[in-house]
């Protein structure tokens, strides 16, 4: 791939090479018959797409009972049908691709140790069936202390099993977890699918479709009908502009042709550093993803649970299991804090070494070797809600960004929702509209 060498013309660029900027260049070039470039800052897939844990779930980072109370049941209830799609959408894209890198079908345990954690996830529940969507298995353990405090309401949810068997379907020993709750999910490697995915783009779509890596754009000018980016030594003239930088990345906004597009607005989009560490075992577990929800994690607070994958991974000859975990985060203030290849701090290795060595069904006394340890960034909005449409005081400028967390479904949904919009459908107003009076 190659940087820009000179000023462009184009029909929609694209800004971001990530599974966002990836997914939205594949459903722009297949439903429309526009012209696409991507522009991207460093390399394809380096960003967030590139630090993930990989695990696969069509969900909000969010109490569902908080989004109903923000934007009533209908909306909250399509957008859980919407998230649901990203399910097909990324069929949709392996099969057009013809990829045949690893996709792995699991199920996700969520384990929870308190009540507190248990009446949120059973709230959820209850409206996931009122939107109509199959109820997921949730087992809680007949000696969990709370069990006379759970209101009858809820009784129809679940089923109380033994204790070891929540532990047993957690991987764990430890005893606080009482409660396991197991959906759809899958583990991916989004860095390799979006190669994949470029790779199938350029060519299928010679003449639509560029990207250039080592281009960052420092500046948008938004007119009436099109949008100039300013690339540094070169100029990028397009019709629209779809920002998939995850937030907003060294980047200035001018709308010179309407009124200002709220700084503060944009603002509002919060930087986290996830970090994570990942190492071999044998090949003699099926893959898995696990959420720990553990009794001293704070629900509201920035890292309330513990994550871990486990899947195929080749390394020279031999195939091993690649076990990744990650929980510990720290909130930057200014995103521009953020430096890619800052070290990984002791500290957070220390966490996690001991999250698995307490947790995970590993011995206490034995020694791990990370093969792994890397830290990602996160861009937050406020109202935890990804960001996907046409700016409200210039629809030149379009967003597919704001990775809350679990961001792989929501950016594939994004991708294919930008698609539409750019079609011309008109759309139902959803929670993923960027809205002046919505405080992200
Ligand atoms: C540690 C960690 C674990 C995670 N685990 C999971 C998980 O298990 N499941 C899940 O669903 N999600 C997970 N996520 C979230 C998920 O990785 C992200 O939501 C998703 O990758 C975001 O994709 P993106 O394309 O929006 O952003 P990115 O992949 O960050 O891509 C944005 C791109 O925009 C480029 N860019 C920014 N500004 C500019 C500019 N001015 N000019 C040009 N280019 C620019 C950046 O260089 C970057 O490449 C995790 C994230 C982290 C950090």
């Amino acid at each position: 791939m190659v940087s820009l060498n000179t000023d462009l013309d184009t029909d929609i660029a694209v800004v971001g090479a990530g599974i966002a900027g990836v997914s939205t260049a594949f459903f722009l070039l297949k439903y429309t018959n526009q012209r696409v470039v991507i522009l991207e800052q460093r390399k394809l897939a380096h960003g967030a797409t590139g630090h993930n844990a990989g695990q696969v779930v069509a969900q909000f980072e969010r109490p569902l009972t908080d989004l109903v109370a923000e934007f009533g049941f209908n909306m909250t209830k399509n957008a859980l049908h919407d998230l649901q799609s990203g399910w097909i959408l990324l069929d949709e894209m392996y099969t057009d691709g013809n990829l045949d890198i690893l996709f792995s079908r699991t199920p996700r345990r969520r384990g929870f140790s308190d009540l507190y954690q248990i009446l949120l996830a059973l709230k959820d529940m209850e409206i996931e069936k009122m939107a109509g969507l199959p109820l997921n298995e949730f087992l809680i353990s007949d000696t969990a202390p709370f069990l006379s405090s759970l209101p009858k309401v809820f009784e129809k949810f679940y089923k109380i099993v033994p204790h070891a068997m929540v532990l047993e379907k957690l991987e764990t020993k430890e005893k606080n977890f009482h409660a396991v709750v197991t959906d759809q999910a899958a583990c991916m490697n989004s860095a390799l699918f979006c190669q994949e995915i470029v790779a199938y783009l350029f060519k299928k779509y010679p003449e639509r479709f560029a990207l250039y890596e080592d281009t960052h754009i420092i500046k948008t000018v938004l007119k009436k009908n099109h949008v100039l980016l300013d690339a540094g030594k070169h100029t990028i003239h397009a019709h629209k502009v779809v920002l998939c930088t995850n937030g907003f990345e060294g980047f200035e906004i001018f709308n010179e042709d309407g009124l200002e597009i709220d700084k503060r607005f944009h603002h509002l989009i919060t930087g986290k550093v996830g970090y994570m560490s990942g190492y071999l075992e044998d090949m003699n577990k099926p893959p898995t993803a696990i959420n720990y929800y553990t009794s001293d994690a704070d629900p509201l607070s920035d890292d309330p649970y513990y994550y871990l994958t486990r899947r195929p991974h080749e390394l020279g000859d031999k195939k091993h299991n690649l076990v990744c975990a990650g929980g510990p985060e720290l909130e930057i203030r200014d995103r521009e804090e953020y430096l890619h290849d800052y070290d990984y701090p002791e500290r957070m290795q220390g966490d996690i070494d001991a999250f698995i060595k307490r947790v995970y069904s590993v011995d206490a006394d034995q020694k791990i070797e990370y093969e792994f340890t890397w830290h990602g960034l996160m861009g937050y909005t406020r109202n935890r809600v990804r960001l996907i449409g046409a700016e409200p005081k210039n629809p030149v400028l379009l967003y597919n960004l704001g990775c809350n967390g679990i961001g792989i479904i929501p950016s594939i949904y994004g991708g294919r929702r930008i698609a539409r919009i750019l079609a011309g459908e008109r759309l139902e107003r959803s929670i993923f509209d960027p809205q002046v009076d919505v405080k992200r």
